[in-house]
């Protein structure tokens, strides 16, 4: 037993579809432009997948609403696949939402800086509950709706780098371990969310994710 020196943070973790169990999660790595439209709209060709990562910590988990963060006027919604990690690849697949302060990620990307607090700030990553197995296949359809509204709505089929791929490619970059999550990159169709507003995303066969965004 170690001597702390005060207590140590919680284990972030993620419900899994039908199960009291829960996964838990050590790091959350993130693929920017992984499908072709999207990468056009923020005007980049393709390319090798690059990633960013987001601390642990900014999951949101369980129905919980997150509360639209300080220092934007520009919070915006990326419905994505969320692939879980364990110790023999992908064992669990997740609807996930990549807030992102896009008015700082355009700041930082005109001055060469890092993305940290563009995309790595706190309740930065809803995600819904794992469904273990096998994933949607690339026919499975990918959306996300704000009050109702269908603002973002593509095909897995349609990313540039598979699941299989991306870890491949996270593999080479670092030790990828049980209990990490791959956020896979967004269609087209990115927008702001206000706060108030009602946010569901789904993908065919997983479990929806839907949360309120909240006024801080
Ligand atoms: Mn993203």
């Amino acid at each position: 037993m170690s001597d702390w020196i005060f207590p140590p943070a919680p284990t972030p973790s993620l419900p899994i579809a039908g199960s009291t169990a829960r996964f838990p999660v050590r790091r959350i790595l993130c693929v920017g432009q992984n499908y072709a439209a999207h990468a056009r709209e923020m005007g980049a060709e393709r390319a090798e997948p690059f990633f960013f990562s987001k601390p642990a910590d900014a999951l949101v988990t369980d129905g919980a609403d997150p509360t639209y963060p300080t220092e934007t006027a520009d919070l915006h919604h990326e419905v994505e696949l969320v692939c879980a990690v364990g110790p023999d690849g992908i064992v669990g697949w997740a609807v996930g939402c990549d807030l992102t302060r896009r008015d700082l990620q355009a700041a930082a990307k005109k001055a060469g800086r890092p993305w940290d607090a563009a995309k790595g700030f706190d309740m930065s990553a809803p995600c819904g509950a794992l469904t273990l197995g096998a994933g949607p296949g690339t026919g499975a359809t990918i959306t996300l709706s704000i009050d109702g509204d269908r603002r973002q709505s593509g095909r897995l089929g349609d990313m540039v780098w598979s699941p299989e791929e991306v870890l491949a490619k996270a593999r080479a970059l670092w030790d990828v371990r049980p209990g990490d999550l791959i956020f896979t990159g967004t269609p087209e169709g990115v927008g702001p969310v206000l706060p108030g507003q009602r946010v569901e995303a789904t993908i065919d066969g997983l479990t929806p994710l839907g949360f309120t965004m909240r006024a801080r």
